[in-house]
């Protein structure tokens, strides 16, 4: 499942192709993916300049010429793959039409760009730009992680006499928008806090610790990203998914990487999901 920074990595890739273009034709090829598309979708596409691409959590906006914003998310199975691009950033062939191609969007500009999703976890929406905050899944989310309205005193107050446990309190997006079960893993074992300690009985100083933690594994995962989408013009036009190497996250059983721990990393459901820690780093 896409997380932030591969999130950020597809929008980033998207804006070489789509920002300031405008969609020629929009093929919508069924009536829905999570939840029914918006009414007349091809319609209210056709003929629209994407004027910004720009994200919020883990969703895509794209601000339309006609008011109205395109909203992409990805879901747990949702592939963005651009072909045709002329700028030569990606693949210059149109892939044959694949089966899950539910949407596709023709630029101006030559680029196609090609949303396939098997499972149809995925959502696209459209509302008047200037109503974004108030849509139902953007109203609920917390601050940014990598924004400035994430900062110390805000994750303090956040945890004050919260009985949960710090990883369901991170995971929370209306504490802080877009961290999901990965990168959550990564900066609690980064900043040695174990991830069943109750959020409400961390000290003031150990909660301050993990903002800039959160945001430095979140930025090293978009770097990692940046540095795939170089390889993009030799690459399947695929947007997103990178080689990652975590420091915790899906090594159970495997030596815990801090100097002279020699500890095993453990795995404990909470929540119904995976954290992956070392009993004896975090504390
Ligand atoms: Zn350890």
């Amino acid at each position: 499942m896409p997380e932030l920074p591969e999130v950020e990595t597809v929008r980033r890739g998207l804006t070489l192709a789509m920002e300031g273009v405008v969609i020629q034709r929009a093929e919508v090829n069924r009536p829905d993916l999570r939840w029914p598309f918006p009414d007349r979708m091809a319609d209210r596409l056709a003929g629209q300049r994407i004027d910004s691409l720009r994200r919020r959590s883990k969703y895509i906006l794209g601000d339309l010429s006609s008011g109205e914003t395109l909203l992409i998310h990805l879901g747990m199975s949702g592939r963005m793959t651009v072909s045709g691009d002329p700028l030569g950033h990606f693949v210059h062939e149109h892939p044959m039409p694949e089966k899950h191609d539910h949407v596709v969007f023709h630029m101006a500009n030559g680029a196609r760009v090609t949303f396939n999703d098997p499972r149809r976890f995925g959502a696209m929406d459209l509302f008047p730009t200037a109503t974004a905050e108030e849509h139902k899944l953007l109203s609920v989310l917390g601050p940014e992680p990598l924004g400035n309205d994430f900062h110390e005193q805000h994750l303090i107050d956040a945890f004050k006499d919260k009985n949960s446990p710090v990883k369901s309190a991170l995971l929370d997006q209306g504490i802080v928008a877009g961290l999901g079960n990965i990168y959550v893993c990564e900066a609690l074992y980064r900043s040695g806090v174990s991830p069943r300690r109750k959020a409400g009985q961390i000290s003031a100083s150990r909660v301050a610790a993990l903002v800039p933690v959160i945001r430095q594994v979140l930025q090293e995962a978009i770097d990692a990203g940046g540095s795939s989408l170089r390889d993009f013009r030799q690459a399947n036009g695929e947007l997103g998914y990178f080689q990652h190497s975590f420091d915790v996250y899906g090594r159970e059983g495997e030596l815990c990487r801090t100097a002279g721990c020699g500890s095993i990393i453990k795995r404990i459901i909470q929540s119904g999901r995976s954290s992956f820690y070392c009993a004896k780093c975090q504390r």
